[in-house]
């Protein structure tokens, strides 16, 4: 039976740090801020919204929301706009939210929730954010930050969230082979990075991956970062494993899942983080310690 890395404990020793320098700076008169830019009502934004702000709340820091409605709500001008002028609009919006956001000194960071609507050009509006803003690594400037240490910016809180929950197990991935399943921006790549800092020998593998099973068994560390639910099963394990399971799927039933079949994995491998309770519950507790950092840094 596998180890359970439960990001509870993670996310709570990571609080307590964050809660101290809260404390430290509200007797310096600053008080932490996060602005989260939310278009609509997707249920997977109004959840992680609702974790982001209960974290916020607990820790002593101000959350501030602005509230774009979603393409379908937009009512057509007097011209009928059709759907291009609309994302056009909604375009102009944001980058005018966000550009409020950068000009006010009382907001320390920005969480803009994605995926922004079809038509809305994401990349745009992410690198319009100010890198000092950036607590969740969107610009190109923080994923410089991430590939180059150059120590602006941050990077994406979920990528963070896995290095954090192998720091917290005391698995040192020095020296570890690592596969990273997944190049997104958002995970794959900048997580690859971050384990490449930290002197792991990292292979990073995607959807055209020759033999995949054959490079995950031959890993002490597996990354699993596709969106793909329960696909990998017991041909990709082996004992003394460790998994991480970044994937946040919904199943046919409705359950949420991992992209990991976890009933064959745990008899195999030696710990593995399960969803949910795993790696998406440290991801508020890096988004906010990375809030606290943008304001000590401001
Ligand atoms: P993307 O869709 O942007 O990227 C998916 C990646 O998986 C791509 O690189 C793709 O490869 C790769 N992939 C797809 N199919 C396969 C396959 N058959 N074999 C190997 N690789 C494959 O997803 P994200 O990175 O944004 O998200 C991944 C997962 O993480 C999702 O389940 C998402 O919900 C979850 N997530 C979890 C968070 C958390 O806090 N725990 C936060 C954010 C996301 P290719 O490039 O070749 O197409």
């Amino acid at each position: 039976m596998a180890d359970l890395l439960l990001g509870k404990p993670v996310g709570d020793g990571l609080s307590e740090a964050t809660a101290a320098q809260v404390e430290e700076l509200k007797e310096r008169g600053v008080q932490p801020t996060l602005a989260i830019v939310r278009v609509g009502e997707r249920p997977d934004d109004l959840s992680y919204e609702r974790g982001a702000c209960k974290r916020a709340e607990a820790l002593g820091i101000e959350v501030r929301k602005f509230v774009l409605p979603a393409i379908g709500d937009i009512l057509p001008g007097p011209k009928g706009d059709g759907p291009a002028q609309i994302a056009s609009s909604l375009e102009r919006q944001l980058f005018d939210t966000v550009e409020r956001i950068n000009l006010d000194p009382s907001i320390h960071g920005c969480l803009l929730l994605r995926p922004l609507p079809e038509g809305v050009n994401e990349e745009r509006i992410c690198n319009a954010l100010r890198p000092a803003k950036d607590v969740d690594g969107i610009t190109a400037a923080s994923l410089a930050g991430v590939f180059m240490d150059t120590g602006v910016g941050f990077p994406p809180c979920t990528a963070q969230a896995c290095v954090e929950i192998l720091d917290h197990y005391g698995i040192n991935p020095e020296g570890k082979n690592i596969a990273v399943v997944g190049r997104s921006l958002v995970i794959g790549k900048p997580v690859a990075m971050l384990l490449l800092a930290r002197n792991a020998t990292v292979t990073l593998c995607h959807s055209r991956s020759a033999d995949l099973p054959a490079i995950c068994r031959e890993a002490d560390i597996v990354v699993y970062a596709t969106g793909r639910p329960r696909a990998y099963g017991l041909e990709y394990f082996a004992n003394g494993q460790i998994i991480l399971d970044v994937g946040i799927n919904v199943d046919e039933e409705g359950n949420l899942c991992g992209d990991v079949h976890f009933a064959e994995a745990e008899p195999v491998v030696e710990a593995i983080t399960p969803v949910p309770r795993g790696v998406g519950s440290v991801t508020t507790a890096v988004l906010m310690r990375h809030v606290v950092e943008a304001a000590a840094r401001a």
